[in-house]
């Protein structure tokens, strides 16, 4: 472990203005509680699209710091353990839950890490160095082990946007008994359908962009998929027998798409937002009240739901690296940041293994 802590690593900043500085610093040390985590996959997100590639914008996840090492999906292997960890050792596959808490709060108990109010929280990527080095150190607690069918880069798919979609479901209790429409097809839309489709669910997914249409079809095995359009209700409608979707999951933020979610959910039936930022206008009683709807607002997931989430994954023989559409090696994150920003492909991940 000596030798690996004196050593220099490359790292990767996202200093704003759509730029990617690459640095060179040493390899951190695994304090108590902690493990060194040589990094095998990170993928990107729209949230660090949203808040810190462009401007450093975020309202919502309290103060960043500028100078950290990007990446909030972060999957590895443990190469150190610091003192007082029990349960992971050198060699295991680890994929990273996003955030750290301060561990004693309610919400930190229940192991939602990313609620915690306390200053003591942190993102990795946001306030503290994350994924996109050649190591990584994380806490121990937000450690997740990977069954041995999941691959690297599945991992770093479930530490954020397949948590995220699993989330959303698991609030509205989806099942095999429900048809769940999901609004706007981008990584966590993608992910909601893929998931939606192994609940046993029937899933219609509805996109503005073509590329994205095809890779519901193609990859998520989409039952139906339609346009954002002015006519999409309509046709939900007619794709459900005139009755609307038992589950309605905006993915898409925008103020169109969760209208529409509201307008093509049947008598009863629950709509989850999932997607981030933007606003909503709309008239409660013909919408909401006279319609018996429940909305979720859901953000995010909870350690523990993230362990299940890898279990059923193993277990139904899914690998989320499928929506992945463009890879990278660790030098080159600058171009894969360019591309993610360009809205047209699916998920895009950095792969620590490729030269
Ligand atoms: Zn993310
Ligand atoms: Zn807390």
């Amino acid at each position: 472990m000596a030798s690996e802590t004196r050593k220099l690593m490359m790292g990767m900043k996202l200093p704003g203005g759509a730029k990617v500085q690459c640095v060179t610093v040493e390899v951190p040390r695994p304090g108590p509680g902690q493990v060194l985590l040589k990094m095998k996959a990170a993928s990107l997100c729209g949230s660090d699209l949203k808040y810190i590639y462009y401007e450093h914008t975020d309202k919502t996840g309290g103060a960043r710091y500028d100078d950290v090492i990007a990446g909030h999906e972060p999957s590895g292997q443990v190469v150190a353990v610091g003192e007082g960890v029990l349960d992971f050792c050198e060699g295991d596959r680890v994929l990273v839950y996003h955030i750290q808490g301060c561990g004693y709060c309610d919400e930190c108990r229940k192991g939602y890490f990313i609620n915690c109010q306390n200053p003591e929280r942190r993102a990795y990527g946001w306030q503290r160095d994350g994924a996109l080095a050649e190591y990584m150190v994380a806490d121990a607690v937000t450690c997740i082990h990977l069954p041995d069918f999941l691959t690297y880069e599945d991992g770093a798919m479930v530490s954020c946007g397949f948590g995220t979609a699993w989330q959303g479901l698991m609030r509205a209790g989806v099942s095999g008994a429900d048809r769940v429409l999901v609004m706007g097809l981008g990584p966590v839309g993608q992910a909601t359908l893929i998931l939606a489709k192994a609940l046993g669910a029937q899933t219609v997914g509805v996109d503005i962009s073509g590329e994205r249409m095809a890779m519901a079809r193609e990859k998520c095995g989409a039952d139906a998929v339609f346009p954002g359009d002015e006519d999409c209700v309509q046709r939900i409608m007619d794709f459900t027998g005139g009755t609307g979707v038992e589950v309605a999951i905006d993915c898409s933020g925008s103020a169109a798409g969760r209208h529409r979610c509201l307008e093509a959910a049947r008598m009863w039936g629950r709509v989850v937002f999932l997607g981030e930022q933007g606003t909503v206008t709309f008239e409660p009683s013909p919408l909401l009240l006279h319609k018996n709807l429940t909305l979720y607002g859901s953000w995010v997931t909870s350690v523990a739901n993230m362990e299940r989430l890898v279990e059923f994954l193993a277990r139904k023989r899914i690998h989320p690296n499928a929506i992945i559409t463009h890879r990278f090696a660790l030098k080159d994150t600058d171009k894969a940041y360019a591309i993610f920003a360009t809205g047209k492909t699916g998920k895009v991940c950095v792969n620590m293994e490729m030269e």
